[in-house]
Formats: C-alpha cells, structure tokens, sequence
C-alpha cells in the first residue's frame, strides 16, 4: 500500500512560533509539555497575571493533541456502571457532569479565542458489533437520563442507514452534546491564546531533571538550560518518561493509530457518515472513525498496541484498511493517503487523575478521551495553583499503580494485554 507515513492534520496549520531567545531564569509556574493541558493551564494562569513558562521537548502539538480524532466526545472511557459501582453515584455523577462540562469549556474557548478549529457540535455514534452490545445500550440511556440528566437516543438496527452507510451493525447510540473538531487547529489556537496573554512557550527544551532548590523553588534542568519555578505542572501525558519517575510507574503508553483516505465525493461522503457524526464502536479493541472537513474518511484504532515508529504505523495501516473495508466496503478502491500514529496515556484504573505528586501538579489518564478532559483538568489545575478551590472529580480518588509493582514505566506487558481484550471481544 502507498501512502505518506504522516500526520493528515498537520496539512491543515501553521503552528505558531515559539517564544524566541533564551529560558527565563524563574517563571512562577513551569508547565511540561505543551498539549492540550499543558496549553489550557498556561492560558488559565497567564491570564491572571502568573508568569508562566511552557517546556516542550519536541514542538508545540507534537504529541498526542496534534495526533487524535478530533472527536469532543461525553463521558469517559468507563462506562457510567463501573464508575458508580467504583467511586458511588455522587462521585459518578460529578465525573460525568465534568465531562459535560468539558465540551463547553471547549467551546467556551474556541468562541472567545477565535480558534478557526472546525468545531462543531455534531454529536457523537456509538456503534453495536454485537446484539448484547447493542441491548446494554438501553439500560446505559436509562441510568443516565435518571441519574446524570442526560438524555441519549437509541438508534434500532432498522433506522441505522439514516446515521452510518455501513451493514454490519446491530443498533447505535447517539449523544447530540458531542462535538468535533481538528486538533491542529484546536492546539495552535490554544498556544497562540497562551501566548497574547503573556505565557512563553519554548520549543526543543525537554525538562531532565526537577528538584526542590534549597530556596523552596523547583530548579528544572532542560536541554536548553535551567530554570526555577515556584509551581510545576507536568502535563506530559502518554510521553511521560523518567523525568517524572513516579508518575512514568502510574501510565501504561499505548499506541493509537490512524488512516485517512484521499477526498471522497461529496454523494460518497454523504452516504458514508449522512449527519457527520464522530463514530466508534461497541469493542474493547475499537475502531474510531469521521469524516475530515475536506471530506476524508479518517479511521483510527489500536491495531498495534506498541507506540508510533515505522514499523508500527506500517503495520497498523494495513490493518486499519482492512477493518475499514469491513466497515465500509464502499472504500475498497479508495485510496490512503496519509497514516499516523500517536501515544495514548492509561492509567492502570482507565480513569483520569489530577493532583499533586512530589509538589508538582500533574494532569493525565485520559485513555482516548482527551481533547475534551485535558483542556477542562488543565484549566482547572491552573486554577487550583492560582488560588481557586473549586473541587476536582479526579483529584479525590485512588491513583493506583501496578499490581504487584511489577512495572517500571516500560509496557512489557502490552502483548498479553492485546491478547487479553481480543479475547475479551470475542466472548463479551
Ligand atoms: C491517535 C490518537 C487518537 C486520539 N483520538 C482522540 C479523540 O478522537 N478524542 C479524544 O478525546 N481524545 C483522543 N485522543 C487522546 C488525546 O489526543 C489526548 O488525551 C490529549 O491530546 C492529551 O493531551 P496532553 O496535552 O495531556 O498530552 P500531549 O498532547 O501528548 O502532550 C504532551 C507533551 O509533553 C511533551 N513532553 C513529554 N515529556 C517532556 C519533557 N520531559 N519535557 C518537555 N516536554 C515533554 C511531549 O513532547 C508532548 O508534546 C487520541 C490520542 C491519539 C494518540
């Protein structure tokens, strides 16, 4: 197959310029990774008059938030029954109501921003692969319209063709909160709003070492010289490596991988995706798929469990197609022109956690569902250490580590696991 092994939604963007010249010696809070967290935090706390200072090992957007969906999408990777049964319904309810909350938050910020970033509320299509898939999706509507306040439509097997031009399905669930946007443009606007407010961003300065100076400020080694802060926050999501130990121990990085095809006709696009929907599927081991702006068929998934290198993104895209052509056997001559990678961050309870680890802030976990969350716990962590007290879902709960604290941030595991959730598809 011939394509570009390159990310489609950096074609779509500039990225703005970092901040020229040489590391301030002392910011009053330094932020690691320059994503959608990092990028909401700096923003947040720039914009009450903080000094603040991003360090970005790579480029502003390089890692996951330039790499995604897109998708805007309600709730969380766990279902609402897991986390009542896990955390209470009181604390189920302010997680979900967090992730509602979320997509304003975006929305908030693209409108006051000006952020050319495509959004738009076109509400999201969950997909039933299997008939016990799709009766489950009627006690979910029914727990969260009672408890959440949230209603969701269920769509029979019959009214499918109105939604996706795929057979294969056994009924279908929709949320009309759901938004989509293109993450490129979503992550530049936000590193230029973090900049015209006062924040500087720099480029190529990975973070090698945090330590508490003698002085109370946390002194940063990076790859462009040193810098002292009064806050830290890391913000380094599926990158997290030994600079942060403990939190590296807390996140299992999973590789994420996607297609897009070459422009569709308008009458094709159209009979593929009819509302424009941001689409996954009913299986552990998912599918993800929407149509791009300029009338892509884009379509992600976890074909190789492993992180973004070139064998990865080879393998991942011949497998993508195939499951793509499953889907939508309308695409068999249709070419790929770009395919990508990218690093998801699970934590080893699939939840988000945001807090205080060694006297940084941190914000992570957000298992595929971050564009949406990694703006809200950026911008609410930057409130936290500019004063604010508002309470974070995430922050109260147990962060658990590896059982048996057999991993030390390297994923031998991933394998068994793939293995694990193929044949948990197979039989659930
Ligand atoms: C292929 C793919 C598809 C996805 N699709 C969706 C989707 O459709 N919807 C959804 O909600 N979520 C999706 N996600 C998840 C979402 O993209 C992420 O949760 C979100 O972008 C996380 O943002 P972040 O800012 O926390 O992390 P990132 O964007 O990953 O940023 C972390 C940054 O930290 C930097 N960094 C790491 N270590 C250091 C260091 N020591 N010093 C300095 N900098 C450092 C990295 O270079 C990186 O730029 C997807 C993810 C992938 C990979």
């Amino acid at each position: 197959m011939n394509f570009q092994e390159a990310n489609y939604w950096l074609t779509t963007v500039s990225m703005p310029s970092a901040t020229p010249g040489d590391l301030p010696t002392r910011a009053d809070v330094a932020i690691v990774g320059a994503g959608f967290t990092g990028l909401s935090a700096a923003r947040t706390l720039a914009k009450r008059g903080i000094t603040v200072t991003v360090l970005e090992a790579n480029t502003v957007g390089s890692g996951a938030s330039s790499r995604n969906g897109g998708m805007v999408l309600t709730g969380m990777k766990l279902d609402i029954s897991t986390l009542a049964s896990r955390y209470g319904i009181e604390t189920a309810k302010r997680m979900y109501a967090a992730s509602l909350a979320s997509i304003d938050l975006v929305e908030q910020i693209v409108r006051e921003e000006n952020i050319n970033c495509d959004f738009s509320r076109c509400g999201h299509l969950e997909v039933a692969c299997k008939q016990s898939h799709f009766d489950s999706y009627a006690r979910s509507a029914e727990v969260i319209a009672k408890e959440f306040n949230h209603q969701l439509r269920i769509v029979p097997r019959r009214d499918l063709p109105a939604e996706i031009g795929s057979v294969i399905y056994f009924g279908g669930m929709i949320d009309e909160t759901s938004a989509g946007l293109t993450p490129t443009r979503y992550v530049a606007g936000l590193a230029q709003a973090a900049l015209r407010a006062g924040a500087t961003i720099y480029e190529n300065a990975r973070a090698l070492k945090i330590n508490r100076g003698p002085g109370g400020d946390f002194q940063i080694e990076t790859t462009r010289g040193n810098i002292l802060a009064g806050d830290v926050f890391i913000a380094t999501s599926g990158y997290t490596s030994s600079t942060t130990p403990a939190l590296q121990k807390k996140i299992i990085p999973i590789g994420s991988f996607i297609i897009t095809t070459e422009r569709l006709a308008d009458s094709l696009a159209c009979e593929l995706s009819p509302r424009n929907r941001m689409i996954y599927d009913s299986k552990h081991y998912l599918h993800y798929y929407r149509l791009t702006p300029d009338n892509r068929m884009l379509f992600g998934g976890r074909a190789a469990f492993f992180p973004e290198t070139k064998s990865t993104v080879q393998r991942s895209a011949e497998i993508l197609r195939r499951g793509m052509i499953k889907v939508f056997p309308q695409l068999k001559d249709t070419k790929i022109e770009f395919a990508w990678g990218g690093t998801l961050d699970f934590c080893f309870d699939t939840m988000p956690h945001a807090g205080q680890n060694d006297g940084m802030y941190y914000a992570l976990g957000y298992a595929g569902h971050g564009v949406a969350m990694a703006t809200y716990l950026g911008t609410k962590i930057a409130e936290k250490i500019g004063g604010g007290s508002d309470e974070i879902p995430f922050a109260g709960i147990p962060f658990p580590g590896a059982p048996l604290r057999l991993y030390n941030g390297k994923p031998w595991f991933l394998p068994f696991a793939g293995a694990y959730y193929k044949v948990l598809d197979w039989i659930s």
